[in-house]
């Protein structure tokens, strides 16, 4: 399982079987769950008040262990909807942020043990997304993953992205929205060899309320995500600056290797490549690397010993 921020993903028996927005509804009153992943995050933003939609994980940690817990719950009984508890030899390797503190290693572990997960190992996502990738981990080499998901960086772009819509157009956009904006013409570049079409938004003016039409270009984009996107720069540089020799040798040698949605953002390979003078490479489907290197941890517990118990 890979719990991200903005989506959670289960794969089991080397298929996905659950691909879904990490969002809960829960009623106000009764804390009970309304509805779990892609149906939750329909009501985000369009709820009345006995009804609220949560995204449990914040800046890659659990910042609301109920809604957690009932989150992952929801999820494992979407493999199955007939019976309502995993099978109890079922083995479980969910994948955790390398920041993760011991308290929020068991808070995962508890959440998973509680929806009925028998045997939980844990497995840091870098070292999930080195093995989605297709990199041999065990061999005595240096290589690097930056895995760019929504908590880490992907709500800054869209936060961005919507503050920039109010302040140059004057409408006001929702998060959905503004990561539609993000998606359809989000780029790292202002020049791009095959430029996206604008993206045409609807919202209301600030001012009067009347609707609007905004047609969004990619290179307006470029220039609202530009701050944002230089902190990641800067984050990879220190990163590399901090890296032992030996082990930087072989990444100049390897490249660098992207994960993660905001690694589908245009242009950010490219820029990343000419700015910091390293090949970055996009990984094959970045969206479900960390989840595919989670699947493999599964199939090889007694053999990969970085396996967290
Ligand atoms: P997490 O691991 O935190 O759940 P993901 O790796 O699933 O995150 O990536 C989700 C993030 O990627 C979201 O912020 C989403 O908006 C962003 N994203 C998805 N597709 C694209 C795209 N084509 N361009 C830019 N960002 C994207
Ligand atoms: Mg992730």
């Amino acid at each position: 399982m890979d719990l991200g921020t903005a989506n959670t993903i289960i794969i089991c028996n080397g298929k996905i079987v659950v691909d879904e927005p990490s969002v809960v509804a829960l009623d106000r009153r009764t804390d009970k769950v309304l509805a779990v992943g892609e149906k939750a995050r329909q009501m985000h933003g369009k709820t009345h008040e006995n009804i609220r939609t949560i995204r449990p994980l914040r800046d890659g940690v659990i910042a609301d262990f109920y809604a957690a817990e009932q989150m992952i719950r929801g999820m494992i009984k979407m493999i199955n909807p007939k019976s309502r508890w995993f099978t109890p030899s079922l083995r479980m390797v969910v994948c955790i942020p390398s920041g993760s503190t011991e308290v929020e290693l068991r808070a995962v572990r508890d959440s998973a043990e509680h929806a009925g997960g028998r045997d939980v190992y844990m497995i840091y996502e870098p070292m999930a997304a080195a093995i989605g990738i297709g990199i041999d981990v065990e061999a005595p080499e240096g290589n690097m993953i930056v895995d760019i998901g929504g908590g880490t960086t992907g709500d800054d772009l869209t936060a961005d992205i919507m503050e920039y819509m109010r302040r140059q157009h004057n409408v006001k956009v929702g998060e959905r929205t503004a990561e539609m904006i993000k998606i359809n013409v989000g780029s790292s570049l202002t020049s791009l060899e095959n430029p996206p079409e604008d993206y045409v938004v609807h919202g209301p003016n600030q001012m009067t309320a009347l609707p609007m039409e905004v047609p969004v270009s990619y290179q307006e984009i470029a220039h609202c995500l530009e701050k944002s996107i230089s902190k990641m720069e800067a984050a990879i540089l220190s990163a590399l600056e901090q890296t032992p020799p030996e082990l930087y040798a072989d990444i100049v040698r390897n490249g660098i290797y992207l994960a993660g949605g905001g690694a589908l953002m245009r242009g950010l390979d490219k820029r990343l490549t000419d700015k910091i003078g390293i090949a970055f490479h996009v990984a094959e489907d970045p969206l479900h690397a960390v989840a595919k290197g989670t699947g493999v941890a599964l199939k090889n517990i007694d053999k990969f010993n970085f396996l967290i118990r």
